[in-house]
């Protein structure tokens, strides 16, 4: 049976992150993940919006690792020639309603430490955005772009350059856990692990099963986008989002320019039972019409196609109430360490994520 010190289950951008993050040369890491292609689930299905930190609760891990990630991953993609880009963003005032929501917005991020933050005049946001039409507007500078392919990709090379064993197309099946070592099957082989990270994504709740830790669920959420044929006058060069629709606890339907040249409408936010459908009953273009109208007025059907759709990670079945990132030691099989109901902002925060993770896993093998 091989032996190794640290087993990371899954290559999304959180399992890539980890591997960067506790690879050294005095342990032996690798990483298993379970599709030939690494990052193909909800790493690569997402707005591939670097988020300032706004809308998440002061205190919480996900306003506290929302920031520091950001910059982190800011410096990573600069670094490693990551495509990416700090556009800022523009978070519309609701038309026929006051200021109250976008001011509550501003009072949240600046309690949060989001830099720069201001209300704008409509005159203001024209300026930004010639085809936007608002009364006011919050302006967030620290928000941008990146590319999640390129971003992904970037993350396995530099973790087996540091020496990780990634093993693709390698499920993890079962295991169990002892005193010092964890056991672990794939479909060829076991591996004795002297720590795990969880960080399985939609599958994070079955992967603590199968290892006798910590109870939870994951709910699936899927979230559908279309996209803009952003040849017509209907160009923005940043995020255009509406104020979140707080009864809904989503962000609502917004504008994201990609770094390759389109434009993403979405996401919705529909809980389903299954982990892996994309495409069942899938919304029809023209319901992404009017919430694209509210922030572009000039957009016409036949500008709009469908696109595609991510599945979030979600801890709580109801989308108003807020649940944060699960990253602990498992209460109940120390050795393991989740990284668990990462939905968003995971992408903006997955360094930080991994540095916090890493400590813990420093905890065990030191
Ligand atoms: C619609 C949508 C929009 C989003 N927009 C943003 C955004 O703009 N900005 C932002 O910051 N965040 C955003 N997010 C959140 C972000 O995408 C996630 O937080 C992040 O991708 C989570 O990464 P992960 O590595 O945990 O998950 P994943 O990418 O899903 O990786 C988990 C991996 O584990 C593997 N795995 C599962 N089971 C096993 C097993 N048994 N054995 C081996 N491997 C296994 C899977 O195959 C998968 O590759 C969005 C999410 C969605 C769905």
């Amino acid at each position: 049976m091989e032996e190794i010190d640290l087993l990371i289950i899954g290559g999304g951008v959180i399992g890539l992150a980890c591997a960067c993050e506790t690879a050294s040369p005095k342990r032996t890491v690798c990483l298993l993940e379970r599709h030939q292609r690494l990052g193909t689930v909800t790493s690569t299905h997402n707005s591939g919006v670097i988020h300032s930190g706004i809308y998440y609760p002061t205190g919480s891990l996900k306003a506290k690792l929302c920031l520091e990630g950001r910059e982190a991953l800011y410096g990573f993609c600069a670094q490693h020639h990551v495509p990416h880009q700090q556009t800022g963003k523009l978070i519309l005032a609701e038309a026929g309603k006051d200021s109250s929501g976008l001011q509550a917005l501003l009072d949240r991020g600046l309690a949060n430490g989001v830099e720069n933050l201001e209300i704008i005049a409509g005159s203001v946001v024209t300026k930004l955005e010639p085809n936007v039409a608002a009364r006011s507007a919050l302006w967030s500078p620290s928000t941008g772009i990146v590319d999640t392919e390129a971003l992904v990709r970037t993350l396995q090379h530099k973790a087996e350059n540091q020496g990780v064993i990634i093993l693709p197309a390698m499920p993890l099946i079962g295991g169990n856990a002892h005193q010092d070592w964890v056991e672990l099957h794939t479909p060829v082989e076991a591996i004795r692990a002297r720590t795990v990270i969880n960080a399985a994504g939609l599958e994070a709740d079955n992967i603590s099963a199968i290892l006798g830790g910590l109870r939870f669920h994951i709910y699936p959420c899927r979230g559908e986008y279309a996209e803009l044929d952003c040849k017509g006058p209907e160009q923005i060069s940043r995020p255009v989002y509406p104020e979140p629709i707080a009864v809904a606890g989503h962000l609502g339907v917004h504008l994201t320019p990609t770094t390759w040249g389109t434009i993403m409408i979405g996401p919705t936010s529909h809980y389903q039972e299954a982990k892996d459908d994309y495409e069942s009953e899938r919304i029809p273009v023209e319901e992404f019409l009017e919430p694209t109208r509210n922030l572009l007025p000039s957009v016409q059907l036949e500008n709009l196609r469908l696109g595609s759709s991510g599945i979030r990670a979600k801890l709580s079945a109801d989308p108003t109430v807020f649940s944060d990132f699960l990253i602990e030691r498992d209460p109940k099989q120390q050795l393991m360490i989740h990284a668990a109901g990462i939905d968003s902002p995971g992408l903006t925060a997955c360094i930080a994520i991994a540095r916090r993770v890493a400590k813990l896993v420093d905890d065990v093998l030191n």
